[in-house]
Order: C-alpha cells, then structure tokens, then sequence
C-alpha cells in the first residue's frame, strides 16, 4: 500500500507521493502532508556507518512510496554528487559546546541546495510515471537566494526548463551576478522593472491564467513550482538529521538511542519541521530549538500559543529569516489539531483575513518538544565575533542566530544534552555582516576585497561558487516591466502567437 498525501485543508483530497511533488500546493490552497509518518526501519548502529546517499534512501523511501527502488537511487545519485564540495555533503564540526551540522557544502553554499538539487530529479521522474508528455516549466520569482539555488538545482536537467525573475534593482550585487551567470541552455533569467511583489504577483498570475495554460501545453509544455512547500523539498530535508545522528554514534560523542537536540534558524518553518519528522520517526531527539531573528512571531507563538502576523517587517541581517508567515507552520497546526483539515482550515482563513489565529490549550500542550527564542541584531554580531575569537570557527549570521539562541536555552535550562545547530550558510555568502561583525577596521568597499579578507581571517579557501562568479561571463540580459512576463515567458519557450 502506497504512502497517501492529503491535504491540509480538505480531508478528500489525496495523492500519491509523485502527484504531490508534481501539483505542489493541493488545489485548495492546502499543503500535502503524509497520511502517517513512517517509522525509521534502519536501526541506529546501522546509521552510523551508513554514507549521506544510504541514509538518504533509507529515509525517502519510506514516504516515496511509488517510487522504485531504481528510480529513487538514481535521484539521489544525480543530486548528492561532486556538486558538493565535500564527500559527506553535510558535514559535522565540533565548535565551542555544539556541532554545527554544515548545509552550505552544495552549488551556491546555502542549505536550499539539500533540497533543490534533488527536487528536480524527484519532478520528472514524477512526470514520467504519471506519463506526463510535457517538458515541465518550473517559474520562480525570488528576491535572490531561492532564484539561485534552484537555477543550479534544474540547469541541464533533461526535460525541464527553468525561468527566474527577479527584481532589477532589488537584490544585491553578488546575488545578481550568481543569477545572470548562469549556465544551462534550459536557464532564463530575467530582471524585472519592479519590486519583488510584482514578480510574484506576475508568476502567480501566470499560474492561475488557464489561456496561458491551454497554449502551453499545445505546445508540449506545463507550470510547475519548486516552492518550499512542495513535498519534495521537505522530505530530502529529513536526511540530514538521521544522518547527524549516525555521525555523532560513529564518533562516539553519543551512546546508541541517547537523546540529542537540534537548533535550527528558522524562518519559513519548513528545516525545522523536517527536523519534527526525523522526531516523529523515532530518532532519539529531546528538544527541536527554534530560532528567530527580531521578526520573532514564531518565538511569540510558542511563548502564547497565538499567531499574530501585525507587526512591524524587519530588515535584519539573516534576511532569509525576515518572514512574517512561516507557511510550513500549517503542517504542524494540522497535526497537532488532530489531523483535522477542517479546524486547520478555519486557522489558515482567519490568518488570511485578520493576520492572526489562537490555538487550543489542548493544542499548546503538543507543542512541548519545541522551545523558541530570538537573537537580536547586536547579539548576532556579537556571537559571530565571540565564537571566532574563542575557537577561529567562523559562521554566518543565520547561524549565528542559531548560535545565540542555543546559549539563551543552555543558560535558562541547565541542559546539557549533546546539541546539533544547524548551519544553513557559508560565511561567504554573507561576508559584509560577518566582516562587520567581526569589529575589523577594514576599508574595502568592493565585496569581492571583503571575501578575500574574509578567507585570510577564517583560513580558509574561498569557496568555488564564489570564486567561479568573480570570473564567469554574464549569459542572461534580459529585462522587461512585470506586465510583460507572459510574453517573455513564450519568446524564450519559443511559442509564437
Ligand atoms: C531559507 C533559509 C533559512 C530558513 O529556513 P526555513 O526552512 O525557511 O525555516 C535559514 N537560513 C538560510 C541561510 C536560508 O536560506
């Protein structure tokens, strides 16, 4: 019997594993969650000498169900390959009083790529087994990490074609550059005269325009989103802490079935709600550590059980964490509301409308294996420069966030237990804020000056993906104002009329 997916807003809605990965959002507006989680069937020992591609089978196969076991391997395979700069793909590093399980070690040095780099192997392996002809189109509008990430998770991935808009002057030098150096004839890039909002109402009306639709696939092509709520991007996430943990057995930093905490930097909620479901498999964890930078609604939510989006938007300097609407929450108020599509459903509308909703007391109390806190600005900088000064490990400032929340747990609780932060970027990919964190008098105005300064404090190379961009020649030039998206849309896919 295969694994069914519903939806987290309407009980009658259910797919199988390669249909939710291939829809992405339930036609409701609902995410797809698993209808059980699956018991992890590999034992702990075994784990710890197991490589991240073994690991990774035995965790997916377990909620891919339809899937073979060929087609499995061969996704991750494609994926977890000589695109990572180390071996092991998520490596462990012991550092003051806590391993920091690094995510950045792929294509564009930030944790998006565990996922993206799998994501469209999973997709048209979909595709075919539910004999989908179409060439899938996956369109993105992204305010320029998200942009990057998955252009290099889908570049010359057969049977896929990959167009990412992103607002022109609205995203920083390096992260532009990341973009528009793109390879992969299957690539387009394209600048908008605009802000992020109008990219991503443009896409969004793209997917909703049936017209576009019909002309699509007349000519052998369909939408498809690779979105953080996709299935697909959620399930690879669940690997890296099964993994963690066999590497901490295989060091012996911890006993067979001891109990190890997780911190993770949380902003749409979906890394640690993966870390919640590696839990619910049976991995021994005591506490799943969620940390906020000052837009805090998620620390407020676990302090009062209520979810209140009004709020002041904060810049801050770990702006893949500057989210007011963690949307991966939804799967977790579905679950602990008792699978109930309905009673998610009131919550998620009275989000919509009114910026807020209250759970249960009956609700508040599953919620106990998670502790939340924040890190504010200074004290993110002021983790970042201590923890160097203290051990010369360098990391970036959403990790640092992390970093600064697991001390105000240690300090409030007293507990000891043996602690994972999860280290979602390369310092490298935020070299300004951690040069600036660092307190150094350095007079460099050019960020390619700052990199070179930022390898000589760490000692450590300047990561590939950097170095690659210094040099690359730009490939993509277009630009176009928001209303034009359609027709750029059909002029790279080649579609007259
Ligand atoms: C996306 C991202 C996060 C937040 O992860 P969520 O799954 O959205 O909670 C944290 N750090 C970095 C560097 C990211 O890119």
């Amino acid at each position: 019997m295969d694994l069914m997916y519903s939806s987290t807003r309407d009980a009658g809605i259910k797919v199988t594993a390669s249909r939710a990965i291939l829809k992405g959002l339930a036609a409701d507006g609902g995410l797809f969650v698993p209808d059980q989680i699956p018991p992890l069937d590999v034992s702990l020992k075994e784990l710890a000498d197991m490589s991240y591609q073994e690991v990774a089978y035995a965790v997916m196969k377990l909620y891919l169900t339809d899937f073979t076991e060929t087609e499995l391997k061969d996704c991750i395979q494609a994926a977890y390959d000589v695109k990572f700069d180390t071996g092991q793909i998520a490596p462990l590093v012991k550092a003051d009083d806590a391993y920091f399980l690094e995510l950045f070690h792929g294509p564009t040095i930030a944790f998006k790529d565990m996922a993206l780099s799998i994501l469209p192997h999973l997709m048209i392996t979909s595709a075919r087994k539910n004999n989908i002809k179409n060439e899938i189109v996956i369109l993105t509008a992204t305010s320029g990490d998200t942009g990057k990430a998955a252009l290099a998770g889908f570049a010359d991935v057969e049977g896929t074609r990959i167009i990412v808009y992103y607002p022109k002057n609205g995203v920083s030098p390096v992260q532009e550059k990341q973009m528009v150096t793109q390879k992969g004839e299957n690539t387009h890039v394209t600048g908008i005269h605009g802000n992020f909002d109008q990219a991503q109402t443009g896409v969004k009306q793209m997917f909703a325009d049936k017209e576009l639709e019909r002309l699509l696939d007349d000519n052998g092509f369909q939408f498809s989103s690779a979105n953080s709520i996709n299935i697909g991007r959620l399930v690879p996430q669940i690997v890296y802490y099964v993994y963690a943990y066999g590497q901490l057995l295989a060091r012996n930093a911890i006993r067979e079935g001891e109990e190890i905490n997780f911190v993770v930097p949380t902003g749409n909620f979906g890394n640690i709600l993966a870390a919640c479901y590696a839990k619910n498999m049976g991995l021994p964890v005591h506490k799943l550590i969620c940390a906020s930078n000052e837009n805090k609604v998620l620390y407020d939510f676990f302090q009062s059980g209520r979810y209140d989006k009004n709020r002041e938007f904060k810049l801050t300097s770990s702006p893949s964490m500057d989210i007011l609407i963690s949307s991966n929450l939804e799967r977790l108020i579905y679950r602990i509301a008792g699978n109930d599509a309905e009673k998610n459903a009131a919550y998620m509308k009275a989000l919509a409308t009114g910026g807020v909703y209250e759970i249960t007391p009956d609700m508040r109390e599953q919620l106990k294996d998670f502790y939340g806190n924040f890190t504010d600005e200074q004290e993110t900088a002021q983790v970042i420069r201590e923890l160097y000064h203290k051990t010369g490990y360098m990391i970036d400032t959403h990790t640092a966030v992390a970093k600064g929340v697991y001390d105000k747990y240690t300090a409030e609780t007293k507990d000891n237990t043996t602690t994972v932060i999860v280290s979602t970027a390369s310092p490298f990919k935020f070299t300004r804020s951690v040069m600036n964190a660092l307190d150094t008098s350095h007079d460099a105005s050019e960020d390619f000056e700052l990199i070179d300064e930022l390898a000589c404090l760490a000692k450590v190379k300047v990561p590939a993906a950097i170095e690659e961009i210094r040099t690359a020649s730009v490939r993509h030039h277009t630009e176009c104002e928001a209303e034009q998206m359609p027709e750029d849309v059909k002029s790279f896919l080649g579609i007259r009329k």
